[in-house]
């Protein structure tokens, strides 16, 4: 098939990659032009595990195309992605201007039956709005299309072999030609037998979003079990174990941090009560979600401030991760620059190190804070560590070095990547998410877990 791919973003790259991969033919269109010649001269744009591999491959081999002719790129294609942003407007609703604003350019340019795909996260009635706009587009006479709702549950980070084989497709279809045409595309995803699942648009816009907000609501459930858990001298990660065994639960979801981040899950959550509200209805969890997870890593910046005073005025802070999560680049919303703006707020000074986040930091925090080469140079002097994300090479650091490098060995845990016993035996004050604070041999000048939690 001929396939355009418009938005050539996280979402856009990565399935017009893994569609070209399947043998199709795809164009990826952006009106970034930057980003375009990037892509036109074989460099890739984001950092995504088997991503480059795909591309370098489908690349060289002429199935995978990029321009900024929007005109020229529909209408050859037999099937149009839309993978545009839906950034969260003021009042938390979806904005849908990227989506809609394509789609009145639409009409036009079709030439033949054409199947336009809604894969941004858009909300309940977006596909029929998507249909009226290009109807009302410059349509000529005689050309049929069909929009399809078909959201994508791609994870940054696992995204390609998310991609190329996902739980379950999602397909929200009006007709049974426009489903036969996604149901053709999708089965080489789903040869194991993965349920490709059609059903109405409606429903599948919905689907995506109650998905995240379960999601969502996962995590924060966890969070706040931690939370309980230092109040009660109870350690989360036994009862994580405890729980996570239950069939009726499972071990997914299940690790307290900073709270949930990234570019989907804090809007889709907002989005999702936005809708709710339009529709008069009250969404009760999805509000306390989002208040529980405003605070959650301002649980943890909390106890520096317990242990070295309210002004953090002279005290340098080292920070392991500044992604939203491991094996991406991205720090939309990520609970890392939460806790670097709240240390910098009250007066810290701060040396960070990610494997691949520097670059999209940097656009963010600027030099207000200075980023180090390594894991080991982002230490160097700290009067503290504190692990932001969960990357794997933060789980076995050269301890000695680490000693060598650290000013105190006081270490703030975001992401529980350590045993509680083993640091305190080591004679670190170690501070982590519901898990009790061990004392070190010659008494602990850290607090106990109890206490703690008091003075939060
Ligand atoms: P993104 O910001 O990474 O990419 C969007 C791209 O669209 C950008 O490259 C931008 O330049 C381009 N664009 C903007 N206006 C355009 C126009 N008029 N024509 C052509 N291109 C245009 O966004 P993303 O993370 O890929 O997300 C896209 C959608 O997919 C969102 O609705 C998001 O919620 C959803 N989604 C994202 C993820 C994820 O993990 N990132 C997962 C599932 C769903």
């Amino acid at each position: 098939m001929r396939i355009s791919i418009v938005g050539t973003g996280y979402v856009g790259l990565v399935s017009g990659v893994c569609f070209a991969e399947m043998g199709h033919d795809v164009s990826c269109v952006d009106v970034d032009e930057e980003k375009i010649s990037r892509l036109k001269s074989g460099e890739i744009t984001i950092y995504e595990p088997g991503l480059k591999v795909l591309f370098d491959r489908n690349w060289r081999e002429k199935r995978l195309h990029f321009t900024t002719d929007l005109a020229a790129s529909v209408s050859t294609s037999d099937v149009v992605f839309l993978a545009l942003p839906t950034p969260p407007g003021e009042d938390g609703s979806a904005d849908l201007s990227y989506v809609l604003g394509v789609a009145d350019q639409l009409g036009s340019l079709l030439r033949g039956y054409t199947v336009v795909v809604d894969k941004s996260t858009v909300p309940v009635g977006t596909a029929e709005k998507v249909e009226a706009r290009i109807a009302a587009s410059g349509l000529r006479s005689g050309i049929d299309f069909d929009v399809v709702s078909n959201p994508e549950f791609l994870r940054e980070g696992a995204a390609v072999a998310d991609f190329m084989k996902p739980d379950r497709v999602v397909i929200g279809a009006s007709t049974e030609r426009a489903a036969d045409v996604m149901t053709a595309l999708y089965e080489p995803f789903v040869r194991q037998g993965n349920p490709i699942l059609v059903m109405g648009r409606r429903s599948a816009e919905m689907t995506k979003y109650a998905a995240n907000a379960m999601l969502a609501t996962k995590i924060t459930f966890m969070n706040e079990v931690a939370n309980l858990c230092s109040l009660a001298d109870a350690d989360v990660d036994e009862v994580r174990r405890g729980i996570g065994s239950d069939n009726r639960i499972g071990n997914a979801f299940l690790y307290p941090g900073l709270g949930f981040g990234g570019s989907c899950f804090p809007k889709d959550v907002r989005a999702m009560r936005k809708t709710a509200h339009e529709f008069s209805y009250e969404f009760r969890i999805l509000d306390s979600v989002l208040a529980v997870n405003g605070n959650q890593h301002a649980r943890l910046v909390n106890r520096v401030v317990e242990r070295f005073g309210v002004d953090l005025t002279g005290i340098h802070v080292g920070v392991w991760g500044l992604a939203f999560k491991a094996h991406t680049d991205d720090v939309r919303e990520s609970p890392a620059h939460r806790v670097i703006e709240d240390l910098l707020d009250a007066g810290a000074s701060v040396s960070a190190f990610d494997p691949e986040a520097e670059v999209t930091s940097r656009t963010v925090l600027g030099d207000r804070i200075t980023y180090a080469a390594d894991l080991y140079e982002a230490a160097a002097g700290a009067d503290a560590l504190f692990v932001c994300t969960e990357w794997p090479q933060f789980r076995r650091p050269d301890w000695s070095l680490l000693e060598s490098l650290l000013k105190n060995k006081i270490v703030f845990d975001g992401r529980n990547l350590f045993d509680p016993r083993e640091m305190a035996a080591a004679g670190y004050e170690y501070f982590s998410v519901g898990r009790a604070c061990v004392p070190v041999e010659d008494g602990c000048e850290g607090i106990s877990a109890p206490e703690l939690a008091a003075a939060a």
